[in-house]
Parts: C-alpha cells; structure tokens; sequence
C-alpha cells in the first residue's frame, strides 16, 4: 500500500518503553499467547535458571522490567494466563496503569470489557482500542514489552506495526503444513514493514509419553526447520508438546513462573537468551 511503500511516517516510541517485541503466529491455537506469558517471565529473570527461582517466587523486583501488553482484541488470554482480573485505574495524567502480577506489567482488553461480553467490534472501534492500548497505558519505566498480538496479518498487526518501533518479531507455529504457510505470511507482512523477525518458535514440536516415555511428533517433524531454512530465517527453540504446560496456563500459574526448573520451563528460558 502506498503507507508501506511511503516508510512508516506514524512510529512513535512508548514512553519509558526501551525494546518491544511482538509475538506472532499465522493460525490462532498454535501456542502464541502461552509464549509470549512465557517469554515475558524468562526475559524478567534476565535468562538464568537460578535466578528465576529466587526472582520469580520469593516476590522480589525481577531483574529486568517487563510489561505484557495483549492486543489479541477478539480473544484476549492474558487475563487467564497471568490469573489477573479488573479495572485498571487511572494515574493523574488519566493514563491506565497496568495490573502486576509474577513481576510482570499486564494490559489487555480483557480488562476493559466484561468477560463473556462478545466483541463484536469491527474497523473503527478495533482501531479505536488498540489506539488505546497503546497510546493511553502508563508503563513506568520497561526494559522489554512483549505484545501478544492477534493471529494473522490483518489490521491489527499492520496498525501495531506502524505506530511504534518495534525490535523484532517472534512467529510461532506448530510443524503442522497448515500452519507454517500462515506463519510464512505472517513472516513476509513484518518484513515488509521493516519489522526484524527475529526468528520462528516451533511449538509442540514433540510429545512424550509420561509412561513409556516413547516421543510422537504429533504435528510432523521439523516443519519449522524446513520453513526456516526456506525464509532464512533463525529458528529460536523448540517448546515440547507436555500437559504441564497447557495445566499451568490454564491455571494461571504460567510453568516459568511454577516449574521454573523443569525441562518444559528450560525450553522457554533458552527461547528469551536468543531473543535478546
Ligand atoms: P494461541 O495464542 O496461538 O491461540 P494459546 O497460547 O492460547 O494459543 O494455546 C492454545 C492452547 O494450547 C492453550 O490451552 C495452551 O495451554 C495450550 N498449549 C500451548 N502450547 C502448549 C504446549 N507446548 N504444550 C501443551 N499445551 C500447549
């Protein structure tokens, strides 16, 4: 469009916000949302393992300050995953302030609408949200803020991609066909609007069986791989298909915060050394 092809004449930083790093997927379900809460809680304990355990659970300041912003407009999960529900208040200069929880600055729609309020909104109002989102939210001071973003390349990426800088890009997807053509997309809409995509997560890679510990690849092998070395892009790490996983986001205990040694926390903690 001629907005693409003119540069991005709209970008303006958040204020006191130093790095933004979007987390991406062409397919919703692929684990985008489980990542990017994930992700924000490895990048806060500033990459090590035994940090994270100290950090994390004995409620210090995290090392690192990092918010989670979620413009999943259609289908916020931050609330759930982060176990953190209300209204933001607003500071003096009436700017939302971001709701805490594990160390992390959260903000998502999920906090502005009801939750079994359907969103219907379209065009106008969706854009008229994320304006909000991005633009009325009080972060404080952050070393990285992590975006969910919805699946896809509509408008809410572009609109999110133009107005602020933006770090890098992470893609997520499951080594399923189907999947990796929409990351592909998902992929080409950041480069062509000069967002680094840092690289692509192949999440539930593999499954184990916790009896006799055979490994199925559920979703095929590699395809993530394949697609990477096509793009040329990196590949930041593989996130195994394991039921803690889904237990912990389901219950709002994301596993780096509650299993911050086990293997499946690892493969999260290895994905932010990459990333920053
Ligand atoms: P998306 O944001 O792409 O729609 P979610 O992060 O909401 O996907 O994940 C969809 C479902 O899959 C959630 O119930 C989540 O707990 C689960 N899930 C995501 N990644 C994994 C994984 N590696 N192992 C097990 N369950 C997972």
């Amino acid at each position: 469009t001629q907005i693409m092809s003119r540069g991005l004449p709209k970008q303006k930083p958040i204020d006191g916000v130093k790095q933004v790093i979007v987390v991406a997927s062409g397919k919703g379900g692929v684990g985008k949302s489980t990542t990017a809460v994930n992700l924000a809680l490895a990048l806060s304990a500033n990459d090590s393992v035994s940090q994270i355990h100290t950090v994390l659970q004995s409620h210090k300041s995290p090392s690192k300050a990092v918010g989670l912003l979620d413009v999943d407009v259609y289908g916020p999960s931050i609330p759930k995953m982060m176990n953190l529900k209300g209204d933001p208040e607003l500071s003096q200069s009436n700017l939302m302030r971001p709701l805490l929880n594990y160390g992390i600055a959260c903000m998502s729609m999920g906090f502005l609408i009801e939750e079994t309020a359907p969103i219907v909104w379209r065009g106008l109002m969706v854009m008229s949200a994320i304006e909000k989102l991005l633009r009325q939210v009080d972060w404080g001071q952050l070393d990285y803020l992590v975006v969910d973003m919805p699946p896809g390349t509509g408008d809410v990426q572009l609109s999110v991609s133009q107005n602020i800088p933006i770090s890098g890009a992470v893609i997520i997807s499951t080594p399923q066909d189907i999947a990796l053509m929409d990351a592909r997309k998902g992929a080409e809409m950041f480069r062509k609007v000069h967002v680094p995509v840092l690289g692509l997560v192949q999440n539930m890679s593999v499954f184990q069986c916790p009896k006799c510990k055979h490994k199925t690849h559920i979703f095929g092998a590699d395809g993530a791989r394949r697609l990477a070395r096509t793009l040329d892009l990196d590949i930041l790490g593989d996130i195994p298909l394991h039921l803690n996983i889904r237990e912990a986001s389901d219950t709002g205990q994301p596993i780096v915060f509650s299993q911050p040694e086990s293997d499946e926390a690892r493969a999260y903690l290895r994905i932010a050394t990459e990333v920053v």
